[in-house]
């Protein structure tokens, strides 16, 4: 099924230099990139975009992390894009991601690791529109 969803290069990719291997790699793998912003988020946009996570323990400490620097967002469209890119991106911790993974390759730990992709439809839809408005998403 062709489908839409959401990338972001977090804080700790952006900041080490891994903006182009990872563009490079969605482009490799033919994930095709149809929306693409650059932010740097503020704790309140942060806060929204986790707030399913908000009474995880960890949530104060992924919201500081999350604005600690700029953040690439993007939209990807492809064939099973959201579970392709999954797989592409690998475990949440990287200790236990597959070889190759993006996580796996530039992750440092289970918080900074590195991308975000969206996990089903519904929420590739929601963080989509989180970010992009329909007039940014290239046809
Ligand atoms: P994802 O779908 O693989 O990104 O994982 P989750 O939705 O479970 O978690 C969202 C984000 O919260 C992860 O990508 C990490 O940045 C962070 N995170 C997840 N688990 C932990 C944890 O145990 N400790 C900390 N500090 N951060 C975590």
């Amino acid at each position: 099924m062709l489908e839409r969803t959401l990338s972001i290069i977090k804080p700790d990719a952006v900041s080490k230099g891994h903006i182009g291997d990872i563009l490079a790699r969605f482009e490799k793998e033919g994930l095709q990139i149809v929306a693409l912003r650059m932010l740097h988020l503020s704790k309140s946009e942060a806060e929204g975009f986790y707030t399913v996570h908000r009474e995880r323990p960890f949530f104060n400490d992924l919201v500081e992390f999350m604005t600690s620097g700029r953040v690439v967002v993007l939209a990807l469209e492809g064939q099973d894009a959201i579970s392709r890119y999954r797989s592409i991106m690998g475990a949440t911790d990287p200790a236990k991601a597959d070889q190759g993974t993006l996580r796996k390759l530039y992750a440092a730990n289970v918080q900074n690791n590195a991308v975000h992709g969206s996990d089903a439809p519904e929420t590739a839809k929601t963080e989509i529109a989180y970010f992009f408005s329909e007039l940014d998403i290239t046809g």
